[in-house]
């Protein structure tokens, strides 16, 4: 793959596709709005699943992809229920990385009951590491992707203090689009009555909305302390 000519901006990495609609969604709406490249790199297909097939879930994720507007999208091809921080996946992930060159990188959060999420996030962060080696026969040059943040996607009912909340109040309907665009996840063989998994995830950017002071919001963590060049963003 060679380094891209125009480097992203933003790259989610996802588990599984629709992973990073749950979670940055409206973020993604809000920096494309911006004028900011951003893609996404799911790590697997996501299937089986009980009513999803691998190519349906591509026409998803293609739909959902325009909805968010994204500059790229790939998919890694690691096996989805089996993902696990082995050298390979490493070096396929880091090779992206040095390719696509983002400024900020979203990755799973680490604490989850999935197996996969947990296993992504330690990959995410050891390809980080590996995307800056020089001496290696990785792709591109070396790159350490100066900022990386979290995303709740996860099936364990937590809720850790997040290290900032976006709103994404002028994006949830947009951020909902893309995410019913899953409909073999979210609306086959779902009960539509209420709370319906549609309308937890609604309801939870609601509640992260509440937390700041506006209609909807999205939480991330950090491992890091977060650096402010002025306290404009910190006005009301
Ligand atoms: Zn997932």
């Amino acid at each position: 793959m060679p380094v891209a000519e125009t480097p992203l901006d933003i790259l989610v990495i996802a588990t599984h596709p629709d992973d990073a609609e749950i979670g940055v969604g409206g973020t993604i709406i809000r920096a494309v709005a911006g004028g900011k490249r951003v893609g996404i790199l799911d790590l697997t297909n996501g299937e089986p699943t009980p009513h999803g097939t691998p190519e349906r879930r591509a026409q998803e994720t293609a739909a959902a992809s325009k909805a968010l507007g994204l500059t790229w999208r790939k998919n890694l091809g690691l096996p989805n229920r089996s993902v696990r921080d082995t050298l390979e996946a490493r070096r396929q992930l880091a090779g992206v990385l040095r390719t696509t060159r983002p400024q900020i990188v979203f990755s799973p959060y680490w604490d989850d009951s999935h197996p996969d999420h947990v296993a992504a996030s330690r990959l995410c962060e050891d390809a980080r590491f590996w995307a800056k080696l020089s001496r290696s026969d990785l792709p591109g040059e070396p790159y350490w992707p100066p900022k990386m943040f979290y995303y709740w996607s996860i099936h364990l009912r937590i809720h850790p203090k997040p290290a900032f909340v976006v709103d994404i109040s002028d994006a949830l309907d947009q951020k909902m689009e893309a995410i019913r665009a899953y409909a073999s996840q979210f609306l086959e063989g779902r009960p539509q009555v209420f709370p319906s998994a549609l309308d937890d995830i609604r309801d939870r950017a609601r509640y992260w909305g509440w937390t700041i002071g506006t209609a909807y919001a999205e939480p991330f963590g950090s491992r890091e302390e977060i650096g402010l060049k002025s306290l404009d963003p910190l006005f009301p």
